[in-house]
Formats: structure tokens, sequence, C-alpha cells
């Protein structure tokens, strides 16, 4: 199978580490810059975005990130990780900083506190049925969908959840949790169709 780096410097990897092994790709935790070299496909994970910044600067791995981005890397992040993958991120702490490259506008903790989290059942029609039951933990939302993304999902009140552009695909929920695979089958799909383009 592909080989998948998942982001290690914070957050719930090891869950996405699971999935995707079980799901027949190869899996690297990306740590430093030299991990960043041989990965056909990144998984950004949920846990905390400020965090994430930090150390993704301090460990080297932010700059390698945004160019293999640039140059269409297929990345999937959940949570934190969809806030590290937006354009424009509001409601961030002072001087953090993205990784960008997906067309949108996220609100960081738009749902309020961990006490608020909740779940709910999800139709996403590139996913068919059943509905996805989606975990939303302090998650975010995405404010406003730019020309280049289109949403994939959205709460019945409208505001948007899940999004993709090309190569990227974010969700503001936690599809690692509760065993449902198919978002990440989602995903592989795009990494193996960007090896198979590259060959
Ligand atoms: N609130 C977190 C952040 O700002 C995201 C929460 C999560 O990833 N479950 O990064």
């Amino acid at each position: 199978g592909p080989t998948v780096g998942v982001l290690a410097l914070q957050g719930d990897f090891r869950e996405h580490a699971r999935v995707l092994a079980g799901l027949g790709a190869r899996i690297v935790l990306v740590r430093r810059p030299e991990d960043v070299e041989g990965i056909d496909g990144l998984v950004i994970p949920g846990g905390e975005s400020t965090v994430m910044d930090k150390l993704s600067r301090s460990f080297g791995v932010a700059d390698p990130l945004r160019r293999r981005i640039a140059e269409g890397l297929p990345v999937y992040g959940t949570c934190a990780g969809l806030i590290m993958l937006a354009d424009t991120l509001l409601d961030g702490i002072p001087g953090q900083q993205n990784l960008g490259g997906l067309d949108v506008v996220v609100r960081r903790n738009a749902f309020g506190s961990q006490n608020q989290s909740f779940e709910t059942d999800l139709d996403i029609p590139v996913l068919g049925e059943p509905p996805v039951r989606a975990v939303f933990i302090r998650g975010p939302v995405v404010e406003s969908v730019g020309e280049r993304a289109a949403p994939l999902a959205a709460l019945e009140d409208g505001r948007v959840v899940a999004v993709e552009q090309g190569n990227l695909v974010g969700t503001s929920f936690h599809p690692e949790i509760l065993g449902d695979h198919r978002f990440h089958a989602y995903f592989l799909g795009k990494v193996r169709e960007a090896v198979a383009a590259a060959a």
C-alpha cells in the first residue's frame, strides 16, 4: 500500500495510524523534516492546533510540509488538523500560524468548551449510506468555503463541517474514534490516485 505520514507531534495520532494501517497503508510517524520526504499522503490529527503549530515550527517540519502541500501532497486534517490546513483562521491565539492550503475560513472552538462536545449523524454524499456518526470535541467550524474548495457535509443548521479541495480533505469531527473508517478510506483513495498519477 501507499506510505502515509501521520503528524505525530501531539494529539490522537496513534488512533489515525491504527485506522490507516488497518486499511493497508504503510505508516510513517512524522516528527522531523526527513520524515516528510518519502510520504505519499499525510494525516494531521486532532489535538490542540496552537501546540501543533509551535511544535511543527520548532521541529522544522512546518516548511517542508508547506512545500509538499503546495506540490499536491494529499492531506487529511481532522479537527485541529483542519485548523492547520485552513488558509484563514479566526480565534487563533496571537502569533498562531497555519500550514494552509485549503481555501477556507475556519473558526477555532466554534462549538464551545470540552463539555459541550456532541455527536450527530451526518449525511456525506461522497461516502453514501448510512450517514456518518460524527463526534465533535471542541471542534472548529468552516465559516466560509472559498472558490477552490467545496463542502462535503454540513450540520442541520447549515454550518459546514467537512470540506475538500483536490487532494486536501478536512473535517471538524473525529471519524477515527467510532470505528467508521469510510473517511480514511476515501482519503486513501486520493493517496492511491496521486501515487498512480505520479508513476
Ligand atoms: N480546540 C482544538 C484546537 O484549537 C481542536 C480540538 C480537537 O482537535 N479535538 O486546536
